[in-house]
């Protein structure tokens, strides 16, 4: 009997449950809105209702598990949350305890970026690789390192922050109180905050109509249509991206690097400045590294997630 499966992605916005195979085909899947005020235990409950929903008439014997991705810090082996910021109350949970008595299968708890790589290393664009960098752009920025053919975990797993590197000593102050952090310069949160300055600045712009609701996505579909401050947008978040990049091809020499998340949607209007910044800001050996988007795209996380616990 092939076993199978089931990848959790936590977000602080979503929560997404899907079966997977053995080869990695999704099988099932189900969402539903993070309940961030219900607290942890009703998340945890939500959890089990999605489990429920994607397990609907499968041999419980064909199960070989449950991961876990989860927004960091956390103790992956201890199976503990340690606080997500964008979750309240998500301080010092011991997710793992409470999923293995909830669902009676094992649990395997990861960081969500690190988790994303490794699905996009076992099924995705990083497959066969020994090097490659998985870097996700959306609210924040994380990723996970793939180096000399393992994962890079680091002391207390807590490799990977990448989010929040320092690009700009003097930058945006960051959700974790730094300022200039990569993901305060260069996440879809901070497309967003820089264009709906900027719409409010020039209301010829098409930005402008759409107020407070403007988003990285409204940037993208509005620089496909020509609006001028919407390519300068997009060449500012080419140029953000650049920078975090070009650090991570010099700190880990990947064969490539993989670019998800919800910004990744723009990624044709992006790919040109992001490789003509590396062709001017990195090493000459480091210039020729692809940098490519992510091959499962939001199913990353979920994949991933069973990767965990799938065999092999
Ligand atoms: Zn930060």
């Amino acid at each position: 009997m092939n076993p199978l499966a089931i990848g959790i992605d936590l977000g602080g916005t979503q929560v997404r449950a899907a079966l997977v195979g053995a080869d990695g085909t999704l099988l099932a899947r189900a969402a539903t809105r993070t309940d961030a005020a219900g607290g942890p235990r009703a998340v945890v409950q939500q959890i089990g209702q999605l489990v429920a929903e994607v397990t609907a008439g499968v041999d419980p014997d064909a199960l070989a598990g449950v991961g876990v991705c989860s927004p960091g810090p956390l103790d992956g082996s201890a199976g503990v949350v340690l606080g997500i910021p964008t979750l309240p109350g998500w301080v010092d949970v011991p997710i793992v305890a409470w999923l293995t008595e909830a669902l009676r299968l094992p649990v395997v708890l990861e960081n969500d970026g690190v988790g994303a790589a490794i699905g996009e290393w076992r099924f995705g664009a990083g497959h066969g690789l020994s090097d490659f960098v998985y870097v996700t752009v959306s609210t924040g920025i994380g990723g996970g390192v793939i180096a000399d053919g393992r994962v890079l975990r680091g002391r207390r797993q807590l490799a990977g922050h990448i989010g929040h590197m320092t690009t700009a000593p003097q930058g945006e102050t960051c959700s974790c109180g730094n300022r200039g952090c990569w993901e305060a310069q260069a996440s879809g949160t901070a497309l967003g905050t820089l264009a709906r300055r900027r719409a409010a600045r020039t209301p010829s712009s098409t930005l402008a109509a759409h107020g407070a609701a403007l988003e990285a996505p409204q940037v993208f579909a509005a620089a496909r249509a020509g609006d001028t401050v919407a390519l300068d947008l997009v060449a500012h978040e080419a140029a953000e991206l650049g920078v975090g990049i070009v650090n991570l091809l010099h700190l880990y020499s990947p064969e490539r690097v993989v670019l998800g998340g919800g910004v990744s949607s723009g990624f044709d209007l992006l790919h040109p400045d992001i490789k003509r910044h590396i062709r001017s800001w990195a090493l000459p050996p480091f210039r020729d590294v692809p940098v490519v988007a992510a091959a499962l795209g939001q199913n990353s996380g979920v994949v991933g997630a069973a990767c965990l616990v799938l065999p092999g």
